[in-house]
C-alpha cells in the first residue's frame, strides 16, 4: 500500500499469494487508510511509526517473518485473545494476529458456509480462499479456539486447507472450568514445543511474560492519556495501535508505543488535543475491529466527536490485565497465564457481568458522554448481550446507541445519520 522501494512480489509469489488479487487488496486498503487516517489533523508525531508499519504491512513485516522462518523459526497465526502469546513466545516462536476485518471473496466463502455467518469469520475464510493474506500463508500453524459455534465449525473448514489446531475454551468461569482451561493451556505448551522443537523453561516463560506485559503496559499508558480533555489522540489512532500490537515485533512495538505515550502525556500536560476541549466523547464496546476495520471510529470522529476508549478485544480487553510476574516455578507461571486469559470478558461466557462492569467503569474513568454498542451482524453472542449492556449503561445515566453492522460500506450513510443524531443528544 506504499510506494515501496523494494519489490515484494517475488516474496508474495513464493508464499503462494494470488498476485493480481493481492495487488487489488493492497490498493483498496491503502485508499481506506489514506481516507480514514491521513486526513486527520494534529496527529501525534509518534503515529509516524504506525503509518510506516501500515505502509509496510505486507512488505517489511512479512520479510521479517520470512527471514525468521528461513532461519528455523516458527510462526503461529491466531484469531482470538484467548490464545496466550506468552506461551508461543516462550517456545521461541512468534505469534501473529490474522486480519479478518475486510470483505473479501464472499462469493467463494458462501459456497462453503452459510450466508448469514458473521463478517469476521467470512473475512478470514475469504482471505484464505482468495490467497491474499501473507500472514496466514506465513503461519506454520493456525491456532483456533472454541469461542463461538461459527468459529468452531469454520476451523474445521480451514483445517482442510491449512494446518490448524483448536483450543477448547470453557464457557463459564467456575473452579472446574478454570482447571479445565489450565489443562488446555498445558496442551498448548506441548503443541508449541512439538512444532518448534524447543522446550519452554522457567526462564523463557518468565521472559515472555515480562515482554508481553511490557507491551500491554505501553498500551495502558496510551489508554490512560485518552482520559484527558482535550483528548491527546484520536480513537482511530489508538485503535490502530491495538490492531498493530497483534502482529508487530514485540520489543520494537513496545518501545515505539512508550515513545508515543511520552508524547501523549506531554500533550495532556500542555492541554493539547486532537479535538477541541469539550468535544463529545464516546466509548465504543462490542465485537472486535480487526485490521482494516476502522468504519465506526471513522464515522464517529468525522461527525466531530472523539472516541475515548474501546471496551473490546481490539481495546481494553487486550491490555487491561497483566500476567503476574512473581511465579517461581514453571507450573505457577503456566497457571498464572491461564488465569489471566480466562479473566477476559468475551460474550461467549455466561454469565459475562464483568464486561458490563468494565463498560460502566471505563465510561466514567474516560469521561464518556455516551456509549456505542457495536455488534457484527449474525453474531448471536454480542447481539444477545447488547440488551444487558444497554440497560446497564442507561441505569448509569448515560445514553447508548446500538449499532449492528458488517464490513461493507453500503450502510455508511445511514450509520452516519444515526451517529450524528446520537451525538446531538449527548
Ligand atoms: S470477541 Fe471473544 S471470540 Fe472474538 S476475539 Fe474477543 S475473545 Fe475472541
Ligand atoms: S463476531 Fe461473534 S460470531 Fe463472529 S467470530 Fe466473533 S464471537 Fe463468533
Amino acid at each position: 500500500m506504499s510506494d515501496q522501494a523494494v519489490d515484494y512480489h517475488p516474496m508474495w509469489d513464493e508464499l503462494g499469494l494470488d498476485l493480481p488479487t493481492h495487488d487489488a487488496l493492497l490498493e483498496a486498503v491503502g485508499q481506506l487508510f489514506g481516507d480514514a487516517y491521513l486526513t486527520q489533523e494534529n496527529r501525534p508525531t509518534g503515529m509516524d511509526y504506525l503509518n510506516f508499519v501500515m505502509s509496510e504491512v505486507h512488505g517489511l513485516r512479512i520479510k521479517e517473518l520470512d527471514d525468521f522462518r528461513k532461519s528455523g523459526g516458527k510462526v503461529f497465526g491466531t484469531f482470538c485473545l484467548y490464545v496466550p502469546e506468552e506461551i508461543i513466545r516462550a517456545a521461541g516462536a512468534w505469534s501473529v494476529g490474522l486480519c479478518a476485518g475486510a470483505e473479501f471473496a464472499y462469493d467463494e466463502v458462501e459456497q462453503i458456509m452459510p450466508r448469514n455467518t458473521c463478517a469476521l469469520i467470512k473475512s478470514f475464510m475469504g482471505f484464505k480462499l482468495a490467497k491474499v493474506c501473507p500472514y496466514i500463508e506465513s503461519s506454520d500453524l493456525v491456532i483456533g479456539e472454541t469461542t463461538c459455534d461459527g468459529k468452531k465449525k469454520a476451523y474445521e473448514l480451514l483445517g482442510e486447507i491449512h494446518d490448524t489446531w483448536v483450543m477448547e475454551l470453557p464457557q463459564m468461569k467456575r473452579p472446574e472450568d478454570i482447571a479445565m482451561w489450565k489443562a488446555e493451556v498445558r496442551e498448548l505448551v506441548k503443541k508449541a514445543e512439538e512444532i518448534t522443537g524447543n522446550t519452554i523453561t522457567e526462564d523463557s516463560l518468565r521472559a515472555a511474560i515480562k515482554e508481553v506485559n511490557d507491551k500491554r503496559r505501553a498500551l495502558q499508558r496510551i489508554a490512560a492519556a485518552s482520559a484527558a480533555d482535550p483528548a491527546p489522540i484520536s480513537g482511530k489512532d489508538r485503535l490502530l495501535a491495538t490492531q498493530v500490537a497483534f502482529y508487530d515485533d514485540v520489543p520494537r512495538f513496545t518501545q515505539m508505543m512508550n515513545t508515543l505515550a511520552d508524547e501523549l502525556e506531554a500533550r495532556v500536560a500542555a492541554g493539547e488535543g486532537v479535538a477541541p476541549r469539550g468535544a463529545k466523547r464516546v466509548l465504543v464496546t462490542g465485537t472486535p475491529m480487526a485490521l482494516p476495520n476502522w468504519k465506526i471510529h471513522d464515522i464517529i470522529e468525522k461527525a466531530g466527536a472523539v472516541v475515548v476508549g474501546e471496551e473490546m478485544c481490539t481495546g481494553s480487553r487486550y491490555y487491561q490485565d497483566l500476567v503476574p510476574e512473581d511465579g517461581s516455578t514453571l507450573d505457577e507461571m503456566i497457571d498464572a497465564v491461564a488465569e489471566k486469559y480466562l479473566d477476559i470478558n468475551c460474550a461467549c461466557f455466561t454469565p459475562n457481568k464483568g464486561r458490563i462492569d468494565d463498560v460502566i467503569r471505563m465510561a466514567k474513568d474516560l469521561g464518556a458522554d455516551g456509549v456505542i454498542d457495536l455488534s457484527l451482524q449474525f453474531c448471536g453472542l454480542y447481539e444477545m448481550e447488547s440488551h444487558g449492556v444497554e440497560e446497564a449503561v442507561r441505569a448509569a445515566g448515560l445514553p447508548v446507541l446500538k449499532i449492528t453492522t458488517d464490513y461493507s460500506m453500503e450502510d455508511v450513510g445511514q450509520l452516519s445519520t444515526r451517529v450524528e443524531a446520537f451525538l446531538e443528544m449527548l
